[in-house]
Order: structure tokens, then sequence, then C-alpha cells
């Protein structure tokens, strides 16, 4: 049985910035996922400036890398399209000397992340985690990689496994799915799609029919684009909606949508997956735990945001990792505080206008206000202050 420091679970964006921080630092452990890489994972790929902060905290030449990887497209701000046609665009090109967004398919991002750990013998793929048991050296994982079963013992295990919670089940914990604080959303990945901005705008719809959820488009390499529309759970089911129907509907009938998608090809099948919204505190550490990215619920409420929050806990994790294995007190509560506090603006603001959003009548004076000349320019003055601080 081989004897590791720290196991993590998935090797998503979460986990595989995980094992950078613990590369960094010396610190002994396995990376594992269940799938065979590159792989797919249903997701908007839109990349957000977090996550250039992040990738510049493992190594400072890593955005300019990130950002000259073909297939990756820079993307200079972004639009929201309101219920009546309002358009409020912040372009940021030239304000800030790498662009504030990318977009990139999220079998290239995944990947560009695994390339760079420096040493791959610590990542197992085509290994699943099967059972965990708590024992006096901590806890001992059952792993069933490439059809062989193996252990391992380890002082710390990491939930990065993404929305479907396998750590929290086999820890005996209470994974916390309630529908209020979970969105489903659905990805189309599409070709010819016109109309986007010369500088990759992410262009977000708020169309009366969709509302709490809204219809993004973005532009890829290659004249693609990933388009998609997401909701929340609750509002979900309580109005028996087909996230499907709904959104082939809103593509041939909002008037700001329809031309974009007239010479459009649609690629593949429609894609469904879960995202667990931060609105829900839950407890995400404990004795010789912790749960990052989508594991521990850490998407943001507005705008489904979660590789940023996902990378950014794996970097917060490691540090009070570190201090466990140091003091050889395997319990990572501070962890959990640690989160909270670092979100609490994010996920109040986030929430609260989440809920706004189900009324028209809010959003449509709330586009108009943020449109109106000074407030634009304050709000793009604050985001080239804010994000020259995180690039
Ligand atoms: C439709 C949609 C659109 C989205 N759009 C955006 C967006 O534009 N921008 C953004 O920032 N976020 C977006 N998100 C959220 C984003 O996709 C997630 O927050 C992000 O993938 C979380 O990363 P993660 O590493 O926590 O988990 P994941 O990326 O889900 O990775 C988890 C990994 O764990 C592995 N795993 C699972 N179970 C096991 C097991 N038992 N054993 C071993 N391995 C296991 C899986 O194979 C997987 O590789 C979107 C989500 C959806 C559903």
């Amino acid at each position: 049985m081989q004897d590791i420091d720290v196991l993590i679970v998935g090797a998503g964006p979460a986990g595989s910035t995980l094992s950078h921080f613990l590369l960094k630092e010396g610190i002994d452990h396995l990376l594992i996922d269940k799938a065979s890489f590159p792989r797919d994972k249903i997701c908007g790929d839109g990349i957000t400036v977090d996550v250039i902060n992040v990738l510049k905290r493992i190594d400072p030449e890593l955005p300019l890398k990130f950002a000259k990887t073909s297939d990756i497209l820079p993307s200079w701000g972004l639009s929201l399209n309101g219920p009546k046609g309002q358009n409020l665009r912040v372009d940021l090109k030239g304000e800030l000397p790498i662009a504030p967004f990318f977009t990139a398919r999220r079998i290239d991002l995944d990947q560009f992340l695994l390339n760079e750990l420096s040493t791959q013998e610590h990542f197992f793929t085509e290994c699943s985690l099967t059972r965990l048991e708590r024992n006096e050296k901590g806890i001992r994982a059952s792993l069933s990689h490439k059809g062989e079963s193996k252990s391992v013992q380890c002082k710390i295990v990491i939930g990065a496994e993404g929305e479907k919670p396998i750590v929290t089940k086999l820890l005996g914990l209470d994974h916390y799915r309630e529908r209020e604080h979970l969105m489903a959303a659905i990805r189309i990945y599409h070709e010819n799609v016109k109309g986007f901005h010369p500088n990759n705008h992410l262009e977000f719809f708020f169309d009366k029919n969709l509302l709490p959820g809204y219809f993004w488009a973005f532009p890829l390499s290659n004249n693609q684009a990933n388009v998609g529309l997401g909701m929340v759970s609750a509002h979900i089911s309580k109005n028996k909606i087909n996230l499907k129907k709904v959104f082939e509907e809103v593509k041939v009938s909002n008037p700001w949508i329809k031309p974009m998608f007239e010479e459009a090809i649609t690629l593949e099948t429609t894609k469904g997956w879960g995202l667990p919204n931060m609105t829900k505190k839950r407890l995400i550490a404990g004795d010789n735990y912790a749960l990052i990215g989508d594991a521990g619920g850490f998407i943001e409420p507005l705008t489904g945001k979660g590789i940023g929050p996902g990378m950014m806990s794996a970097r917060i994790v490691s540090e009070h990792i570190l201090e466990a294995l140091t003091k050889k007190e395997y319990n990572l509560i501070r962890y959990h505080d640690h989160m909270y506090r670092y979100y609490n603006r994010e996920i109040k603001i986030g929430y609260t206008l989440q809920k706004s959003f189900n009324y028209n009548w809010i959003l449509n004076p709330f586009i108009n206000v943020l449109n109106w000349a000074p407030i634009l320019k304050y709000g793009k003055d604050k985001m080239v202050r804010d994000f020259s601080n995180w690039i």
C-alpha cells in the first residue's frame, strides 16, 4: 500500500491547480481522475481574470504562455443584452497588458493545466475512488486504477471531483444539493455564429422568457462558439421547464439572438450539467479532508463562473494543507472559514442579483442605469483598476 500525505480526487481545474501548489511546496501527493485525458467537460468555456491571477501565482510566466496557446482566444470585453434590446458593452482593449477574459474549450484548458505539471508520476488517469475508511493514521482510500484495485494511505483527502459528490458521500457527510442553490445549464457548440464583436466579447442575453436564467454565446477559435443557457434548478423544477426546448425557442424568437444563428451550424447534441452555487454555506472541511471547486459548491451564483473560484479554492487550501502537515494537526476547518471570508462579498452581491433577475421590472431599469454614461465610465475604470491588480 502506498503511503502519501495528500490524495486529490479529480483533475479538473481545481484538482490540477492544487497539484501545482503542492508540487511547489514539495508535498507528497497523488492526483487521480476517473477519466482518460484529454477529456471534455460541459462548460461555457469562459475564462475570467481570477484564473489568470492563479496562473500567475503558480508561475509568473504562465499567463503569457496560456495567452499564446493556440485554440485559446483572448476576449477583451463583455456585453449584457437586456430583454428590451438594451446593450451594455464594455471593451477593455488597450487598457490592460493582457486580455481580462479568454475562451478555451475545456478539453484544451484542462489539458494545458495538466501539461504544466512538472512531473506526471503522481498523476493517475482512469483511476476512480471507490472507498474511504478512517484509521489511526488518517484515511485509507480504495481505488480502481485501469480495472485493478489499489489502496493508498493518506493524511488528507481532497474532494475535487466536481459536481457529483463522492468524497463527502464516502466520508458519510452531508453533500448538500438543494435545488435553490443549484443551477442547471446546457451547452451546444456551434459553428459560424455571426455578430460577435471584433474583440471577441462574451455575449450574455436576458430574454423575458428565460428569467431568472440567461442565454450566452461566447466566441471560440476556428469560427466556433460555445452557446448555452442556464437557470436555477428550483425554478426549472417548479415550472417544469425543458431547457433544450426553451433554448431552441429563444434562438428563433429573440430578435437580437436570431440574426446571430441564421447561418450557424450545430456541432453536437445538447449537453447538460449541474452548477452548485456558493450561496449555500456548506461544511467544506474538517478532520483529514477538504472540498475544493464544484465539489465544495464554489460557483458564483450570478454568472455561473466556477473555474476561477475552483482554482482559487485550490490555492487557498494549499496554504492550509502546508500548515496542517507542518503542525501535524490534520483538521482543515480554517480553510472553510478562509473561503467564506474570501467570497463573502461575491456571494452576497451575486445572490441578491440572481434573485432580482427573476423580475423584468428590476432587470430593465438596472441595465439602463448601468448604461448611463457616467456610471458606465465609473464601472469601466473600476474594472481596469481591479483587473490590473489581478494580472
Ligand atoms: C453548462 C455550464 C457552463 C459553465 N460555464 C462556465 C464558464 O463559462 N466559466 C466558468 O468559470 N465556469 C463555468 N461553469 C462552471 C465550471 O464548469 C465548473 O465550475 C468547473 O468545471 C469546476 O472545476 P472542478 O475542477 O471543480 O470540477 P470538474 O471540472 O468537474 O472536474 C472534476 C474531475 O473529477 C473527476 N472525478 C469525478 N468523480 C471521480 C471519482 N470518483 N474518482 C476520480 N475522479 C473523479 C472527473 O472525471 C473530473 O475530471 C459552467 C458549468 C456548466 C455546467
